[in-house]
C-alpha cells in the first residue's frame, strides 16, 4: 500500500510493457499544487516515440492472446483483484486528486471508493459478455461474436482523474483489450497508481501501459495511430471533436467521445419539496467547484418560486467551507489551474454586460493562500443566448432563468448544442413524463429527497448533441469495447 507522499516522490515515467519506461521527449510539465500554488512535481513532455513504443507493445500482446485469448473467468479474477486493491487504496486515490487537481477529500461523488466499485461493476460483467445467434433457414447458421476490438488508446481529463480513468480502463480491460492511457498532462499520478495495481494484480504488461505528456502531441499520435482500433475518450468538445478528425484522418478507429455539458435543473412550482430541491441543486453545481461534465450550470425555474429558490440557494452557497482539497474540513477547494481560474473569471466580470444580475458570489476568494479560489456565484435575469448559458464554464457558477410554461421550459432546456445530463423537478407525472420525452439528454426527475439510489454502476448513458458520441457505463458501454464478428456457415 503506497501513500499519497510516496506516490509523487517517484519519478513518473511511461509504463510499456510492464515497466517503467524513459520518456524519449524533451522536455517536461510542472504539476502543481491548485490548492496553494506549489509545485508537486513535474512529468515528462512526452514524445510521438513514447505513443509507437506503447501502441507496438501493446498490439503484440493482444495477439499474442496473453489476455484476449484466456478464459472470461480467469480475467475476471484479475480484474476482481484489481477492484480490491483500488479500494484498499481509495484514500491513498482521493489525496492524489485533491493535491494534483483540487477535488476535495471529502468529495464522495465520483470519489475513488466509487471508482473501485465500478470497476469492480464491469469485472464481474467480464464473464457475462454474450454473442447472439440470428435466425436463419435449416441449412445455415450466423453468429454474431462479441470479441475485444484490439488496442485501445483511452485518453482522460483532470477533473476526477481516478473515477475517469477507471471508467475507460474497466470496461476495455473487461472485454479483453490492450490498453494505451494518456492521462491529462495536469493530473498523471492516480493513473500510474492504477497502471502499477493492475500490473500487480496481475494484468500482464503489455495488455496496460500508460504514456504521459501533452495532448497535443501524445493524444494526437494516440487517436492518430494507424495500429490503435479506437479511442475512448473523455475531455472537451473541442478536443472529442478532433479525435473524430483524427479517426478519419488515420485509419476509421472507432471514437468514443464523452465530452462538455451545460445541465438544466428544470424547477416547477407544483408541489415539490423546494428544500430537497435547494439541496440537490447546491450539490449538483458545487461539487468539484462546478468542474463536472454533468453539473446542473442552469437553473430553469417557473417564475412564480424563482426569488424562494434563490433565497435557499445564496443560504447554501454561503455554507461551503472553502480551503485545502486535502483538509477533511474542506467542502470547496480551488479550479484546477490559473488559466481555469481566469476563464471563470472572465465569464463572470463579463456577464453583468449580457443584462445578467449578480446574486451572490461573483469574487475571488482565499488569493492569500496562492491557490484558485472562485466564490460559489449565482446570476439571474439570464438571457437564453448569453455566453453563461450557452457555454461550459466549467466552474461554480449558476446561471438562472425564469419560465411561465412548460412547453418554454422544454425550449429553454434543449436550448444548447449540449445534451449530457438533465434534471427535472415536478410532483405532476404527467409533467415529468412530458419532460423526460422531450429533452435531448439523460432525464432525472425528483419531487423531493429521495433514498433511492438508482441504478448505480449498471447506469449507461449516451450523449446528445455536441455532448459526444457513443454509450459510455453499464452494460452498454461494455458493448462500446466489443466488436459484432459475424460469422456464418453454409451447409
Ligand atoms: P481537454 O479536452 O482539454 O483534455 C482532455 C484530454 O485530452 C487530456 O488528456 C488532454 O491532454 C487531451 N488532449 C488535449 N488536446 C488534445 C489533442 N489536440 N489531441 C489529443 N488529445 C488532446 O479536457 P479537460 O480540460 O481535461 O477536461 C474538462 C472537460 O472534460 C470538460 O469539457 C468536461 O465537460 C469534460 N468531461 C466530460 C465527461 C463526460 O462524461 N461527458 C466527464 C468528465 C469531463
Amino acid at each position: 500500500m503506497q501513500s499519497s507522499e510516496a506516490v509523487f516522490a517517484k519519478s513518473p515515467t511511461p509504463i510499456i510493457g510492464g515497466k517503467p519506461e524513459q520518456s524519449r521527449g524533451v522536455g517536461s510539465i510542472a504539476v502543481l499544487n491548485p490548492s496553494n500554488g506549489k509545485k508537486l512535481s513535474e512529468i515528462p513532455a512526452g514524445s510521438v516515440e513514447d505513443v509507437d513504443q506503447a501502441v507496438k507493445i501493446a498490439r503484440e500482446a493482444f495477439e499474442k492472446g496473453i489476455w484476449s485469448g484466456i478464459p472470461t473467468g480467469e480475467r475476471k479474477k484479475v480484474l476482481l483483484r484489481l477492484a480490491d486493491l483500488i479500494a484498499r487504496e481509495a484514500e491513498t486515490f482521493d489525496r492524489i486528486d485533491a493535491v494534483e487537481m483540487g477535488k476535495p477529500v471529502s468529495t464522495w461523488r465520483f470519489n475513488a471508493a466509487a471508482a473501485a466499485d465500478h470497476f469492480r461493476f464491469y469485472a464481474e460483467a467480464t464473464d457475462k459478455v454474450v454473442g447472439k445467434v440470428l435466425p436463419t433457414d435449416a441449412r445455415s447458421y450466423h453468429a454474431l461474436r462479441q470479441v475485444p476490438r484490439g488496442v485501445v488508446g483511452a485518453i482522460t481529463p483532470w477533473n476526477f482523474p481516478t473515477f475517469n480513468a477507471v471508467m475507460k480502463l474497466g470496461p476495455a480491460l473487461a472485454a479483453g483489450n490492450s490498453i494505451v492511457l494518456k492521462p491529462s498532462e495536469m493530473s498523471s499520478f492516480s493513473a500510474l497508481r492504477l497502471v502499477e495495481l493492475a500490473l500487480e494484480a496481475g494484468v500482464p504488461g503489455g495488455v496496460i501501459n500508460i504514456v504521459l505528456g501533452h495532448g497535443h502531441v501524445v493524444g494526437k499520435a494516440l487517436a492518430m495511430h494507424n495500429d490503435v482500433d479506437m479511442v475512448t475518450f473523455t475531455g472537451s468538445t473541442a478536443v472529442g471533436k478532433l479525435m473524430m478528425q483524427y479517426a478519419g484522418m488515420s485509419n476509421m478507429k472507432k471514437v468514443l467521445a464523452e465530452c462538455g455539458g451545460k445541465c438544466p435543473q428544470v424547477v416547477f412550482d407544483d408541489g415539490i419539496d423546494l428544500d430537497a430541491a435547494a439541496d440537490f441543486i447546491a450539490l449538483y453545481i458545487l461539487t468539484n467547484q462546478g468542474q463536472v461534465c454533468s453539473s446542473g450550470t442552469r437553473l430553469l425555474v417557473q417564475r412564480s418560486i424563482e426569488t424562494k429558490l434563490l433565497e435557499k440557494l445564496t443560504a447554501r452557497f454561503g455554507k461551503v467551507h472553502a480551503g485545502d482539497a486535502a483538509d477533511p474540513a474542506t467542502t470547496f477547494g480551488p479550479l484546477v489551474s490559473k488559466p481555469q481560474l481566469e476563464k471563470v473569471m472572465k465569464y463572470i466580470e463579463q456577464a453583468p454586460q449580457a443584462g445578467a444580475e449578480l446574486v451572490t458570489g461573483g469574487q475571488r476568494l482565499l488569493s492569500d493562500t496562492g491557490g484558485n479560489f472562485v466564490a460559489p456565484t449565482i446570476f439571474r435575469n439570464v438571457q437564453p443566448s448569453a455566453a453563461i448559458a450557452q457555454e461550459e464554464i466549467f466552474g461554480p457558477v449558476l446561471s438562472v432563468t425564469a419560465f411561465d410554461t412548460e412547453d418554454e421550459a422544454i425550449w429553454l432546456a434543449n436550448g444548447t448544442r449540449y445534451g449530457l445530463n438533465a434534471y427535472v423537478w415536478t410532483a405532476n407525472m404527467g409533467v415529468g413524463m412530458r419532460m423526460a420525452e422531450a429533452i435531448q439528454s439523460t432525464v432525472s426527475v425528483r419531487s423531493g429527497a429521495t433514498t433511492g439510489k438508482g441504478s448505480g454502476h449498471a447506469s449507461t448513458g449516451e450523449p446528445f448533441g455536441d455532448s459526444g458520441i457513443g454509450a459510455e457505463g453499464g452494460m452498454v458501454g461494455l458493448e462500446s469495447y466489443l466488436r459484432n464478428h459475424s460469422v456464418a456457415f453454409f451447409y
